[in-house]
C-alpha cells in the first residue's frame, strides 16, 4: 500500500514512463517498418532485398563461423581448452568472445565500413556479435561495461568516425549494457596492418591511457577484428592500471595466424 501521496504520485509517474516507453518502441518500429517499405535496401553480400538490416538474414547465417576457440585468445583449439600459448603467457584479458573468423565474406564487409565508409553496415556487424554474446552459456559472467576501442586521433579525423565505436552502441543496445568511453589513444603510431605480427606487441605498447576510473569494473572492450591481440592487450593493461576488476574482449571476427587456415 502506498504510505503517502507522494509514493503514489511516483508510482503513477513511473505507470506512465512505462506505458510511455512502450507506445514509444511501437511507434518507432511502426516508422522503422514504414521506412523499409517505402525505402527497400538490397542484401550488401547477395544482392536481395532485405529489410533496413543490410545483411539478408541467409548471408547472416552463412557468415564464417568459429571453430572450437581458446576462451582466452580465441584462437581454434580442440576441445575449446585454454591453448598452449596462453598458458605460457597469459593474455591481460580474462576471455576473448569472437562472433566468427575474420575470412570472406566477413572481411568486405568490415572492409565496406571501415574504407568503403558504409557506416550502416556497423547494424549487421553489431548484431553478428550481440546474438554471440546473448548465446553465451548460462553462468558465463557478463560485463557491466563497453568499452569501444577508440582510433587515434588523427586516424579518427581521417576517417571521420569510429568503427569500433559504431559496433559498441549496436551490441550495448542489443544487450543492454552501457557504454563508456574510458580509453584514449593519444599517441600515434604506425598502422598495424602494415606490420608483421612479431612487431605489432611493441608498436602498441604504452599507446593507450584510461580518461575515467572504471574502479572494481568488469568491462568489455569491443572492436572490430582482433588480429594478433596486442592492440587489445596493450588496451586492457590501461583499463586494469584504471582499476578495472576484469577485462574481456569482444569483437566481430578473429583473425587467424597465416598458415592456419
Ligand atoms: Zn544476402
Ligand atoms: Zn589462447
Amino acid at each position: 500500500m502506498p504510505r503517502s501521496l507522494n509514493e503514489l504520485s511516483n508510482r503513477a509517474a513511473r505507470g506512465f514512463d512505462s506505458r510511455f516507453a512502450v507506445v514509444r518502441r511501437a511507434l518507432a518500429a511502426t516508422a522503422r517498418a514504414v521506412a523499409a517499405r517505402a525505402f527497400p535496401t538490397c542484401c550488401t553480400l547477395c544482392g536481395d532485398a532485405c529489410d533496413e538490416a543490410l545483411l539478408c538474414a541467409p548471408c547472416m547465417n552463412a557468415l564464417p563461423p568459429l571453430p572450437p576457440a581458446c576462451p582466452r585468445c580465441a584462437l581454434p583449439s580442440p576441445g575449446a581448452a585454454v591453448c598452449g600459448a596462453c598458458l605460457r603467457r597469459p593474455p591481460r584479458v580474462a576471455a576473448t568472445l569472437a562472433a566468427h573468423v575474420y575470412a570472406f565474406p566477413l572481411d568486405r564487409l568490415v572492409q565496406a565500413l571501415k574504407y568503403g565508409r558504409r557506416l550502416a553496415l556497423a547494424v549487421p556487424l553489431g548484431d553478428a556479435l550481440a546474438a554471440a554474446v546473448l548465446r553465451a552459456p548460462a553462468g558465463t559472467r557478463r560485463p557491466e561495461l563497453i568499452v569501444p576501442m577508440p582510433l587515434a586521433g588523427a586516424r579518427q579525423r581521417e576517417r571521420g568516425f569510429n568503427q569500433a565505436i559504431e559496433i559498441a552502441r549496436v551490441v550495448g543496445r542489443r544487450t543492454c549494457i552501457p557504454l563508456a568511453h574510458a580509453l584514449a589513444r593519444p599517441v600515434e603510431r604506425a598502422a598495424q596492418a602494415g606490420l608483421r605480427w612479431s612487431e605489432r606487441r611493441r608498436n602498441v605498447r604504452g599507446a593507450f591511457s584510461a580518461t575515467r576510473e572504471i574502479a572494481s569494473r568488469h568491462v568489455a572492450i569491443v572492436d572490430d577484428v582482433m588480429t594478433t591481440g596486442a592492440t587489445i592487450d596493450a588496451a586492457a593493461v590501461a583499463l586494469l592500471a584504471a582499476g578495472a576488476a576484469r577485462v574481456d574482449a569482444w569483437v566481430v571476427a578473429r583473425a587467424l595466424p597465416p598458415g592456419s587456415r
